[in-house]
């Protein structure tokens, strides 16, 4: 890629974006609905905490929307995470298999309950974790002891299986979910960042016991802060609800809580913004789908940088739009040039298996993750006025 290509990507992105010469954030949330209408009314309802109709009203839509028979709304993606690895059955000592390429969120719910994450590599096409790598993997290392999969390498059980769906690509959901329940092994998807992502006519999120969804500000939609927690399990789904709200057991003026539960509910004023954020959801995905398709024209003129296309079979929510390079030394030239001209652009996560809390953590082989962390860039993703 030449000086040349580099000029004319920032002036291709400063005219899809209609901006001339201000700053260019990477992706910046859209406030054009109902959000004041509905703020203003969870304020004057004097309901903005953890007790409102907007938290009723947003766990309804997210029902309608996924497809999931329950939904449970927390603070965040993270918290969401926490405790749908604790319904899967996840313990101390025990590892849970993810992928290498994700956001920190991701092993760091599984420390949360003492876990041990175990890396799996990508797959170059969904970027999200390989049914082959998995294969793979568990082939390496899997044994069923009286029905429950061992790593017998480590000697330690392998309890859950988080797959995630990158920048809102699905990953290959069907074969893992099915790999996964012949080992006996609970799949919890971080569908963090595919809120809107569909595999077939499934939405992301609602193959596994439990899928979490983030409505943090850089997200697809936004409630300033939350999560979701998805699951067609109505034991689970009281579960989760129970332990997010401290364990209070019900009751009119009575203060009993009967187990370690955790303040993870979703505050009434963060629901009415999402709420009126859901009511946007479609529109959004049908024009970053939009902008997905100018960007795979213009970049197919552009040697040496390809344009990251959905995969095969499903229908993502292209919410972080993402080009590869040939190699690191390029990505770094298009990352220092486009932030030097204000067009702000970020590599992938550093791997998660090169951050000092998890160098230790077993893994099988990630070359694609290696492969993908060094040459792939996000680009300008926000919706367009
Ligand atoms: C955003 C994100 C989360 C966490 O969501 P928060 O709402 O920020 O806590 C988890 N996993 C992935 C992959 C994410 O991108």
């Amino acid at each position: 890629m030449m000086e040349t290509q580099f000029k004319k990507t920032v002036d291709f992105i400063r005219e899809l974006y209609n901006t001339p010469e201000a700053f260019i954030p990477l992706h910046e949330p859209r406030f054009v609905g109902n959000e004041k209408k509905y703020l203003i009314d969870a304020i004057d309802s004097t309901f903005v905490s953890s007790v409102g109709e907007y938290v009723n009203r947003f766990e309804e839509m997210m029902t309608q929307i996924t497809g999931a028979k329950y939904a449970v709304a927390v603070v965040n993606g993270t918290a969401a995470l926490h405790i749908s690895l604790k319904l899967a059955g996840v313990q101390q000592g025990d590892e849970v298999l993810t992928q290498a390429l994700s956001f920190v969120a991701t092993p760091n719910a599984i420390s949360y309950e003492k876990a041990i994450p175990h890396f799996i590599d990508v797959n170059e096409h969904t970027l999200g974790m390989g049914a082959d790598a998995l294969q793979t993997r568990l082939d390496q290392v899997a044994e069923m002891r009286d029905g429950v999969c061992w790593n017998k390498e480590t000697n330690r059980k392998i309890a859950a299986c988080v797959p995630m769906h990158t920048f809102g690509f699905p990953v290959e959901i069907e074969k893992i979910v099915a790999m996964c329940d012949s080992y006996n092994i609970p799949v919890v998807e971080d569908a963090a960042e595919s809120l809107g992502s569909y595999v077939g006519e499934q939405h992301t999120g609602t193959f596994g016991l439990l899928g979490t969804v983030s409505l943090n500000g850089n997200k697809v939609v936004t409630s300033g802060g939350g999560g979701v927690i998805l699951t067609n399990d109505k034991e689970i789904a009281e579960r989760a609800k129970h332990l997010t709200t401290t364990a209070k057991v019900p009751h009119k003026w009575d203060y009993v809580h009967n187990e370690l539960g955790y303040n993870y509910r979703m505050p009434n004023l963060n629901a009415a913004l999402a709420c009126a954020q859901l009511e946007q959801l479609d529109r959004y995905i049908g024009n970053k789908k939009e902008t997905a398709q100018r960007y795979q024209a213009f970049f197919e003129k552009i040697s040496g940088v390809d344009f990251i296309q959905k995969p095969a079979g499903s229908t993502p929510n292209y919410w972080l739009h993402a080009v590869q390079l040939e190699n690191r030394a390029q990505r770094d030239k298009l990352l220092e040039y486009t932030n030097g001209e204000g067009v702000m652009t970020r590599p992938v996560w550093e791997l998660l298996n090169r951050l000092p809390m998890y160098i230790d953590c077993p893994s099988g082989d990630l070359s694609v993750s290696s492969l993908l962390a060094d040459t792939l860039v996000n680009i300008t993703s926000s919706v367009r006025n």
